[in-house]
């Protein structure tokens, strides 16, 4: 077998097995278990240093979740309504998202699918291909993007079968998958699988690393031999109290990044979903962090931090404010070390000049 197959065997996946390691409540942890289940593989287990640190918070269950605030939603980004197909939620105009799997290398504890990750019904039989069949009649779909669970933890030959798949449809110009698995489970990123996806180029994948002790030797090593295989890779991490929610540790996140080939893509602000209402962060704690990033470090490593809008109206870009005043003469624009700088709104000449 090969080894990430043994690592997720061998995961803890009870509360049982949780309650042998870490000091934790079993009975909460059953509690919490039922509802949202636990699975932690042995390399992500290697990262926790100590219960309550950045690693442990993303995987270890919290009581917090099964608290109801009256705010959150099961699917607060409205992405079952969306969909035409069970696996597919096409809202933007010339991109969607191909749902191909229900599993993950560790349950998120934040996820914005909990309630359909590591739920075997939430892909039926037979969806794959629906979603394939759909994904050809409609022309106007550019870019796909393969999510799940996670993507990468199909065999290499559904792999090949999804992404050969996608590339057999001539509309369709670039294939993504969204994946924590360079995170989660770098050594599933084999030779083998590197050889399958750089055979479907143009070809990107977005990532989800979330801390700087997430990027380790492994991580470093999958990444490389994606980046060697031609993909463009980015990362989507969301902030987390607790996890993340801090500017140093942000900043180093993203410098971090970059030096494994990977770019910041985006921020999210935690979605609405029930049972992560106690990693949510203040919109506030958000635009400050993303203007400590702003000109203190590379241009490359700044992402966009977006809200994804409850009901579906998509992801919106907050932008931390650079606009001083704007008139028909002159904008004035605050810099990153908060000083203002005018520029004239026209130019000089007319068109005719
Ligand atoms: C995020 C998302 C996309 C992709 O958005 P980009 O901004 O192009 O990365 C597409 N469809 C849905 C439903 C999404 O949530
Ligand atoms: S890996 Fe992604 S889909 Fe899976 S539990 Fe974590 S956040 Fe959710």
């Amino acid at each position: 077998m090969e080894d990430w197959k043994q690592l997720v065997r061998n995961s803890v996946n009870t509360p049982e097995k949780l309650a042998s390691i870490f000091d934790v409540d079993l009975e909460e942890m059953r509690r919490v278990h039922e509802v949202f289940p636990i699975r932690i593989n042995p390399y992500y287990l290697s990262l926790i240093e100590k219960p309550g640190d950045p690693i442990w918070r993303q995987v270890v269950p919290d009581p917090k979740e099964l608290v109801r605030t009256g705010v959150e939603e099961d699917d607060p980004l409205h992405e079952e309504d969306d969909s035409k197909v069970p696996n597919v939620t096409h809202r933007y105009p010339d991109r969607a998202l191909f749902y191909v799997n229900y599993m993950c290398p560790i349950y998120c504890r934040f996820c914005t699918r909990k309630r359909k990750v590591g739920d075997p019904g939430s892909i039926p039989d037979g969806s794959i291909e629906m979603g394939l069949q759909y994904l050809r009649e409609h022309t106007e779909v550019r870019d796909v993007i393969i999510s799940g669970g996670d993507p990468l933890m199909l065999t290499d030959r559904k792999i090949e079968y999804v992404v050969g798949g996608l590339r057999a449809i001539e509309h369709i110009e670039i294939i993504r998958i969204g994946t924590r698995v360079p995170v989660t489970l770098p050594q599933r990123i084999t030779p083998e699988l590197c050889q399958i996806l750089k055979k479907h180029h143009p070809f990107y994948i977005n990532t989800h690393f979330n801390h700087p002790r997430e990027i380790t030797p492994e991580t470093t090593e999958a990444c490389a031999r994606l980046a060697d295989a031609g993909i463009p890779l980015g990362n989507q991490c969301v902030l987390l109290r607790g996890v993340n929610d801090d500017s140093t540790v942000m900043a180093e996140l993203m410098k971090k990044l970059l030096k494994i080939r990977v770019k910041p893509y985006y921020i999210y602000q935690a979605d609405l979903v029930y049972g992560t209402d106690h990693f949510r962060t203040s919109v506030k704690k958000g635009l400050e962090i993303v203007a400590a990033l702003r000109g203190h470090i590379s241009g490359l490593g700044v992402p966009h931090y977006v809200i994804d809008a409850p009901g579906g109206g998509g992801k919106i870009a907050l932008i931390p404010n650079s606009i001083v005043s704007f008139d028909d003469e002159e904008i004035k624009l605050r810099n990153y070390e908060g000083n203002v700088y005018g520029y004239p709104s026209m130019p000089f000449y007319d068109e005719d000049w």
